[in-house]
């Protein structure tokens, strides 16, 4: 990796991990289990900025930046984010004096909290070339070529905050009036979700995004999976991430899923993974040449497979989305109207919602994204034919997303209407298979993709 002049795009990493790593080292689980048998070992989350900004460092830092081939000697300021011992580590500082670069000056900059556990550390272990600079919310700072901007997270407790996102902009060397036409990028890690008030605006070329617990329950101030979901919508929502911009997710602990299926479902997202060390170059390609694709897609299952879930994840990313619910409102029934309630309280407060049994002239209209939840309810309506429906799914501008039941794979209906209605649902659902893009089949909330 070595060391790159300011503004030449790449930005180095050398670890993505959560306080406890991935896999967690006292951990047995198979998420644990399978990333030790992988070899795919996360550390604490850092970010090497063209070899010359470390951006956090944790205890794990200087020896994952070893193992990634690194010498961290052309580092000339470390910017930490808060005090967690997973990000502020200052007992690596003991061994810098002792490195043939080590009399280099190193300047250190973070929230008052980071710089008190460096100045308690320093006060043992004097080191001349070591300066502290504390840096508050809101503060700009220009280094080395580097606009810095200090965003408030919401995370930690009152001992430690304000924690800090740090917002890094390469300032061109063309451009001596520093209106900073190069790269920018957003280390966010940690934090709860902002509110859109509180989001960094941008705009980013590449976000580090903290994902600590999958679909784990919620797990100190960290984003999952949905609220890591919730805040790339909104950054892509307030502009701060352009068509284009990157997002990666970093800060990942054990209540993830193992790594194939974690790559797949930050796919979906439109964000990244990487296993640690990995050196992300700012003008390479985004993960999704084509943002529009796959533009239909249908995702099928029985009762409970997770099918709602897994539909709803494609689209959880995006600045809009339009759902279309086809369930008939009874208001006389407690279950039903609960059950109901429960689908909507699971989606983003953004998504709009519309209730209705005919499809196809939401598909032909112009809009966000549109997720269909079911064939099932929309063929006990009635109020529109197969062929109207298919026909607008194949052609729909607009990227689509049909969520489907299977029945027929066990008991025979016993009434003429509920054997009816098994035939209609499979011809139904064999004719929009034929016109998607892409089909998934979800079994006990594992989804596979059939097409
Ligand atoms: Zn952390
Ligand atoms: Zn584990
Ligand atoms: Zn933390």
């Amino acid at each position: 990796m070595g060391r790159r002049e300011p503004g030449s795009g790449d930005a180095g990493r050398d670890g993505d991990g959560s306080a406890d790593g991935w896999p967690n080292p006292w951990c047995s689980c198979a998420s644990c289990d399978w990333a030790r048998t992988a070899g795919e070992l996360r550390t604490h989350t850092t970010a090497l900025v063209e070899g010359v900004l470390l951006l956090d460092c944790g205890p794990d830092v200087p020896r994952a930046a070893s193992r990634a081939g690194v010498s961290l000697g052309s580092v000339r300021r470390i910017l930490l984010g808060h005090a967690h011992p997973d990000h502020t580590g200052p007992q690596s500082l003991l061994w810098r004096p002792w490195a043939t670069t080590g009399t280099a000056p190193l300047e250190i900059l973070g929230p008052p909290a980071s710089v008190a556990a460096c100045r308690a550390f320093l006060d043992d272990h004097p080191d001349d070339a070591v300066t502290l600079t504390e840096v508050h919310p809101g503060d700009v700072l220009d280094r080395d070529g580097y606009r810095l901007r200090a965003w408030e997270a919401d995370h930690g407790g009152p001992a430690i905050r304000p924690s800090l996102l740090w917002d890094v902009e390469s300032l061109a060397p063309e451009t001596p009036d520093g209106t900073g036409t190069g790269r920018r990028l957003l280390y966010g890690s940690d934090t709860l979700p902002l509110p859109d008030e509180r989001l960094p605006t941008g705009p980013y070329d590449l976000v580090l995004l903290e994902e600590t617990y999958g679909d784990g329950p919620p797990f100190g101030d960290h984003l999952g999976l949905q609220t890591f979901a919730g805040t790339l919508a909104a950054l892509r929502r307030t502009g701060a991430m352009p068509d284009g911009g990157r997002a990666v997710a970093v800060h990942l602990g054990h209540a993830n899923p193992p790594g194939p299926e974690l790559a797949r479902r930050l796919a979906l997202l439109g964000a990244e993974l990487h296993p640690d060390g990995a050196l992300l170059h700012l003008d390479g390609p985004a993960v999704h040449p084509d943002p529009e694709h796959p533009k239909r897609v249908l995702v099928t299952g029985g009762s409970r497979s997770g099918k709602s879930e897994e539909a709803e994840r494609r689209l959880l990313g995006e600045p809009e989305a339009v759902y279309a619910a086809t369930a008939l409102e009874l208001p006389d029934d407690a279950e039903w109207t609960a059950r109901l309630a429960a689908h909507r309280d699971r989606r983003p407060a953004h998504w709009t919602t519309v209730t209705t049994g005919r499809l196809a002239p939401l598909l032909r209209e112009p809009g966000p994204p549109v997720l269909v939840d079911d064939v099932g309810f929309w063929l006990t309506r009635g109020e529109e034919s197969a062929d109207e429906f298919v026909t607008a799914f194949r052609e729909t501008a607009r990227r689509t997303v049909v969520v489907t039941g299977e029945v027929g794979s066990g008991v025979v209906p016993s009434s003429a209407a509920g054997r009816r209605f098994r035939d209609e649902l499979g011809l139904v659902n064999s004719r929009l298979a034929a016109e998607a893009d892409e089909v998934w089949h979800c079994v006990a909330g594992i989804a596979r993709q059939l097409k």
